[in-house]
């Protein structure tokens, strides 16, 4: 079965990334990334677009530039904003938390703390990251007529409502 709008692909991969080539993240065969092929698959676009046509058992390798990755890195996103922001999570260096700005949800990672404010980053980690990925299809079928309505998969793994 060939990757397409609608299918439930499950992926194995290794991404790496910045100055190193460090393991930025990876999925293991036997514990794969499960997702609704689509527009809207939660994935970078240049890894929705690259899988398309392929089926399992294929093997890509594949360089994922900002621009089709999590977008370039913007300096105004670095902010100072106030630590009660945070509400009740913990407020360090190098935390990823999470907060509400204009009714969205925003991820920060915290720079530095100075007395009642954070200087935070509101760039997406990997933002500006040129992407190494290896992928293996692990398995490719037809979403069920709930999963296409819910917009997700509902597999064994990853499926909370
Ligand atoms: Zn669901």
């Amino acid at each position: 079965m060939t990757i397409d709008d609608g299918k439930v692909v499950s992926i194995a991969y290794v991404v790496r990334g910045g100055d190193d080539d460090e393991v930025i993240d990876a999925a293991e065969v036997a514990e794969p990334l499960e997702y609704l092929h689509g527009p809207h698959s939660g994935l970078i676009p240049g890894l929705v677009t690259r899988l398309a046509g392929h089926v399992t058992g294929d093997h890509l390798s594949m360089v994922i530039t900002p621009d089709e990755g999590y977008g370039a890195r913007d300096e105004a996103k670095v902010r100072r904003i106030p630590v009660r922001r945070f509400g009740d999570q913990k407020v360090r260096v190098g935390a990823l938390l999470r907060f509400e700005q204009g009714g969205r949800a925003e991820t920060a990672t915290v720079l530095a703390i100075q007395g009642d404010y954070a200087t935070v980053d509101l760039n997406h980690p990997l933002a500006g990251l040129e992407l190494k990925f290896e992928v293996d299809v692990v398995n490719v079928r037809e979403a069920t007529p709930e999963e296409l309505e819910h917009g997700h998969p509902h597999g064994a793994h990853g499926h909370h409502h």
